[in-house]
């Protein structure tokens, strides 16, 4: 086997501003492609600064990689993760790359959408949520008008700003979608959170991801008891071993293959976390066709899904994923049905 990786800036089609007060115009990406037996598979790290990886992290731990070690065929996915983690820990993004490409050379190998070897029924597919940034309000006809426009029937909205309360008023009267809402952290104050929480479930939000500082479990745990809504752990949860630690102050949990190291380990995660009472969503960063496609797969094991990624890039190496009655379709191609354009 064989492997070579390449890293792009890629422009985000809106700068993306959080409730944490940052904000960026571009999303450092690589893409992997692994070649065996005359088949081709393609992976991505999509890394936003928070996770702590960028192109020269990802170059050091690619470089790290024997090959050879991530067979024989068929792919032992456990074995291949073990090693990858004893080569270096952390470094999840390039890691879910890894996966991401073994998972579409199998699938080509085999000749085979990749959801069909998982098992995975698309028909059980939720519908995916299209992300709304922190905006002056004055913006908002023309962010709900563009996900209108590309066919989502659900809208996350990023919370944590000056004008939570108006944001979500403003959009409702553009829209009756369902909603969710995505605070990234930016509140404080319990009292606040409580008031808003009931406020936006009169509203038609559904959900609530990661109100308050990731390190604030206790907090979380307050609000929980007493909102309307189901409150979700995303900054709070990295991986496995967070599960146990946060699931008593949470009603459900974030998974991204960027945040856990890829498909075979978010299919882990998403199992213990129903075992633990937990519901569970499927998020993603900004990221392209190739890591939406591969969440796509298994995205049927998850009550919620939020794969917008590729839309919220203005320009991207592959072709964009269709969206059918709300959802990222199957298109049954071999692999992950990635077209390079
Ligand atoms: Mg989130």
């Amino acid at each position: 086997m064989t492997g070579s990786i390449i890293h792009y800036q890629l422009p985000l089609k809106h700068a993306f501003t959080l409730g944490n007060g940052t904000s960026r115009t571009h999303t450092p990406i690589s893409i992997i492609k692994l070649s065996y037996n005359g088949c081709f598979g393609m992976g991505e790290a999509a890394m936003p600064p928070y996770l702590g990886e960028n192109h020269q992290t990802a170059t050091e731990f690619f470089q790290l990689i024997d090959f050879n070690r991530l067979l024989p065929y068929p792919f032992q996915f456990e074995k291949i993760h073990d090693y990858l983690d004893q080569l270096k820990s952390g470094n999840y993004a390039i890691k879910a790359a890894i996966d991401i490409a073994l998972h579409d050379l199998w699938g080509k190998l085999e000749n085979a959408p990749v959801n069909q070897l998982l098992q995975t029924n698309h028909l059980l597919t939720p519908i995916t949520a299209g992300t709304i940034g922190i905006s002056p309000l004055s913006e908002l006809p023309r962010k709900v008008d563009e996900i209108l426009q590309a066919g989502f029937l659900k809208i996350k909205v990023k919370l944590g700003g000056e004008h939570d309360i108006a944001t979500v008023k403003t959009i409702r009267k553009l829209t009756h979608l369902p909603m969710s809402a995505d605070v990234n952290q930016g509140w404080t104050d319990l009292h606040q959170a409580i008031d808003y929480t009931a406020q936006l479930a009169e509203l038609g939000v559904v959900m609530l991801e990661q109100p308050f500082s990731k390190e604030q479990l206790q907090l979380h745990g307050l609000l929980k008891e007493v909102s309307p809504l189901p409150v979700f752990a995303d900054e709070s949860c990295q991986q496995l071993a967070d599960l146990e630690k946060i699931a008593p102050y949470f009603d459900g949990v974030n998974i991204k293959l960027m945040k856990c190291g890829g498909l075979w380990k978010a299919q882990q995660i998403v199992g213990r976390a129903k075992t633990l009472g937990l519901k569970a969503m499927l998020g993603c960063m900004t990221e392209t066709s190739c890591a939406t496609l591969a969440a796509s797969t298994i995205a049927p094991l998850f009550d919620f899904v939020d794969i917008d990624g590729p839309w919220l890039l203005k320009e991207q190496p592959f072709e964009s994923p269709n969206i059918q009655l709300g959802r990222i379709e199957n298109n049954l191609l071999p692999g992950l049905g990635l077209t390079e354009k």
